[in-house]
């Protein structure tokens, strides 16, 4: 019975191999946790840009505003000092525009310094962001690129161990082959078990010499008396 046992064994080494493979393949990081980075860092950049435009905007927008005022200033003074007005009560309340504008300048001032800060800020934020993004995509590319040769390997080993059970099956013993498939779900894949140092190699229960002695004689097929797999004995 051992070449029997023997030929099945190499089967069941085949099928493991298979079941091995195909645990891998279905385990494959499809990259999903990745792309869900790359998105989200898109969109810190996406948010960067927004804040950039908003700063350089109001920037724009204040600096628009300190040069009207400065034309206005200019006008009021080319007014007074130009002679035109003489009424003292007309200098007067000219004067006090001009003092108003000023102080509305000094604020719109105290303004812009600060935009230019934020917008330098705000300029740096978005190339980290940006080359945070690149790194990313970067590592997303190369993981899928990994994953797609790692799928090529398995399904190459799967097909070649599917190709050599296929080849393995006509030598069988047929009555084997079934009771090795209808025992296998329950024992993990392991139906023979290999005896080695008088141990069952599956549960490591030792075997009886009773049984070690009907394994030597090799007229009929043995099962371990714990865990009921074939027992199979190297002669
Ligand atoms: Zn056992």
């Amino acid at each position: 019975m051992s070449a029997e046992l023997k030929a099945l064994c190499e089967l069941q080494t085949i099928d493991l191999a298979l079941a091995k493979a195909q645990k891998q393949k279905a385990s494959l990081d499809d990259g999903t946790s990745r792309k869900l980075l790359v998105d989200d860092t898109r969109q810190k950049v996406e948010q960067a840009e927004k804040s950039l435009h908003e700063a350089t905007t109001e920037l724009h927008d204040k600096e628009l505003n300190l040069k009207t005022i400065e034309t206005k200033q200019k006008q009021f003074k080319d007014k007074m000092y130009g002679g035109t007005v003489s009424n003292p009560k007309e200098l007067e309340s000219m004067e006090k525009e001009v003092e108003m504008l000023d102080r509305q300048k000094g604020k719109l001032e105290e303004r812009i310094l600060e935009l230019y800060d934020i917008v330098e800020s705000r300029k740096s934020d978005l190339a980290n962001a940006q080359a945070s993004l690149k790194q990313w995509e970067a590592n997303l590319a190369g993981h899928l690129e990994k994953a797609r040769q790692d799928a090529a390997t398995l399904t190459a080993r799967i097909q070649e161990l599917t190709k050599a059970r296929e080849q393995a099956l006509p030598g069988l013993n047929p009555a084997l082959v079934k009771r090795y498939e209808s025992m296998r779900q329950r024992s993990g894949g392991v139906v023979v078990s290999k005896v080695e140092a008088e141990n069952c190699s599956a549960c490591h229960t030792q075997i009886i010499t009773g049984l070690m002695r009907e394994l030597q004689a090799d007229k009929t097929i043995s099962t371990c008396e714990n865990c009921g797999r074939l027992l199979y004995l190297e002669h």
